[in-house]
């Protein structure tokens, strides 16, 4: 959700730096851009509505500027309303992440001293609390640090002076400085966007405030001034690759990384998954945490807790833990999958945790991030970017992860590890079956012009019929609604009827025969059913037939709904790797 992106350095023209940038932001999702540059002391600002631009229009050669793609949470869409923000004189020119929650107090009082507002944004409310410091303050970065501190919520700020200097506060969604070859400094609301240029990196924490002036970088604390010792590390991420191969597009690429991303998780060491699996046994509650696809990751890692490794765990929805908060406390275990590590919904939850000393495990793909640093268990899904807004591939490496944890708690980590391998296997050769695809691809086609499905799943595919109903709403905007088979016939029966369509995925596990008597019922109701199973049953009108890969099944049967609801969106014409309305990593509350 949004980005922030800021360069300084001779190697490179900044225009062009900062437009590269914020393409390389674009996949976090946002509604209108800006780039702001300094040349000849003097700041100049372009900004647009839509897609972030190919060339930086009237903007001047420079050598030193910042960019924001923005997600409006105050005021409309407009250029006006995006940013970067100008002083009113021009002196400076701020972009901003998030959302000041104090907005009204703060305004109103700026107002009473005479300030005048030109957009409909929160983020003026900065840039006027800035001017008032500014007239006592020692410096700008003073006057900044002091106007920060009166913010409220999640906010990252970055500003641009008109002598050159660029100035950027954390304390909210992420803030990242890369260095380059000849001095040449980045910032960035994540490392992917910087990596090929960058050989180390610098991850603000909340509270940081980092000024860059003259190729000299210094950090200070936000609350007492005082400054801080950075701390970089080796970038390792120069290499990856962001494009899209020859797929036509990031969403398809991602699905076919699953075989990767399952056996990143086998990687992982041993003695990692050992520690984990004793402090959740000597936990006195376990809860498993996420938002979206991740809450029904950590539903999936909650059952494998349960089934495979005796442990009561329960799963929380980021946003939804309300009740939880007065619960957690010492003792407790948290465990969140997440793909960015930023989603604001789980770290609010985390981070009290974390001050009431709970113990904090996390799954993360991002490197640097705010939960990877809360948690004494650190673990990276090393799946590469994922750029789609839909999550696949980190899905499957989440739910991988989260079995093997719980193999870990049953004393059987060995074998989950070579169970984990032969899904890879079995995923990656049903991913190169052209008649598997192609069928998937025709029942998507006839599927997408439905204007309600509903998927039936139990046991280890109950989440994986949620997430399949996941994904066929974000990325087709079909209505599709997942039932728990069992639960059927108490509710959702009275909508079986002809011309019905219900997708099912089913093992050969205990619930198999529970799950196809649900089946014979919907079908007793005229409705059709598209199963995806190992083998066909006499109930299925349609069929798709899966390997067993028994205690892994539902991993690999996830794959066959993400094709599905790939192919739907691509059927219907929608814009597949950023669907309407939705952000990859929501970063605000
Ligand atoms: N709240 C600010 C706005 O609506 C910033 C949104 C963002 O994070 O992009 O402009």
């Amino acid at each position: 959700m949004c980005g922030i992106f800021g360069y300084a350095g001779e190697k490179r023209d900044a225009r062009e730096a900062v437009l590269e940038g914020l393409q390389r932001l674009e996949y976090r999702g946002y509604d209108s851009w800006g780039v702001g540059v300094v040349s000849d002391d003097s700041i100049s600002v372009d900004k647009h509505v839509g897609l972030v631009g190919k060339d930086a229009g009237t903007l001047p050669k420079s050598h030193i500027g910042i960019g924001h793609t923005r997600w409006a949470t105050h005021g409309k869409v407009t250029n006006e309303n995006a940013h970067p923000h100008y002083a009113s004189d021009k002196s400076f020119a701020l972009a901003h992440n998030g959302i000041v929650e104090n907005v009204a107090a703060l305004k109103s009082s700026l107002q009473k001293d005479g300030y005048a507002f030109i957009s409909e944004t929160d983020t003026e409310v900065i840039v006027r609390l800035i001017e008032r410091r500014r007239r006592t303050a020692k410096s700008l970065a003073e006057a900044i640090r002091l106007s920060f501190k009166e913010l409220e919520g999640r906010n990252t700020i970055i500003v641009l002076a008109r002598d050159g200097e660029i100035i950027a506060a954390r304390n909210g969604s992420p803030l990242v400085l890369g260095i380059g070859a000849k001095s040449e400094i980045y910032l960035s609301s994540d490392v992917f966007s910087c990596a090929p240029h960058v050989k180390s990196i610098l991850v603000l924490d909340n509270g940081e405030m980092v000024t860059v002036c003259d190729g000299e970088i210094s950090l200070v604390n936000i609350l007492t001034g005082k400054s801080i010792k950075p701390v970089y590390e080796k970038n390792l991420l120069k290499d990856v690759s962001v494009s899209k191969g020859s797929y036509d597009h990031y969403m398809l690429k991602e699905i076919n990384e699953a075989p990767f991303v399952i056996r990143q998780v086998v990687k992982e060491s041993d003695a990692k998954y050992r520690a984990l699996a004793r402090a959740i046994k000597k936990a006195r509650r376990v809860y498993t945490i996420g938002s979206g696809t991740a809450g029904a990751a950590a539903a999936q890692m909650a059952f494998y807790l349960r089934l495979y490794g005796g442990i009561e765990a329960k799963e929380l929805i980021g946003a939804e833990a309300y009740e939880y908060k007065s619960l957690i406390g010492k003792g407790d275990i948290l465990i969140a999958p997440s793909q960015s590590g930023e989603t604001a919904d789980v770290l609010e939850v985390l981070e009290l945790a974390h001050t009431r000393k709970a113990t904090i495990a996390s799954f993360v793909n991002m490197p640097g991030s705010m939960m990877t640093r809360l948690s004494d268990h650190k673990f990276m899904a090393n799946a590469g970017p994922e750029i789609c807004v839909m999550s696949t591939k980190i899905f499957v490496s989440q739910i991988a992860w989260g079995y093997l944890v719980a193999k870990a708690v049953e004393g059987k980590l060995a074998e989950g590890k070579r169970n984990l391998k032969k899904v890879a296997t079995e995923v990656e050769k049903l991913l190169a079956d052209k008649k598997f695809i192609r069928e998937v691809k025709d029942h998507a086609e006839r599927l997408a012009h439905k204007e309600h499905l509903y998927l039936l799943g139990k046991g280890q595919n109950l989440q994986i019929v949620r997430e399949g109903m996941v994904k066929i709403i974000e990325g087709s905007y079909v209505h599709a609604h997942a039932i728990p088979a069992g639960d059927l016939k108490h509710y959702a029966i009275t909508l079986m009827a002809p011309d019905v369509s219900v997708v099912t995925t089913i093992s050969n596990d205990e619930v198999c025969a529970s799950v196809l008597n649900a089946v014979h019922e919907v079908r007793a109701r005229g409705a059709s059913v598209f199963g995806i199973a190992p083998q066909m049953n006499e109930n299925f009108d349609d069929f798709l037939a899966v390997p067993d890969t028994g205690e892994t099944s539902a991993i690999l049967n996830v794959i066959p709904l993400q094709l599905l609801a790939y192919y739907m969106a691509v059927a219907l014409d929608h814009n597949v790797d950023k669907p309407r309305n939705i952000a990859k990593s929501v970063t605000v509350k």
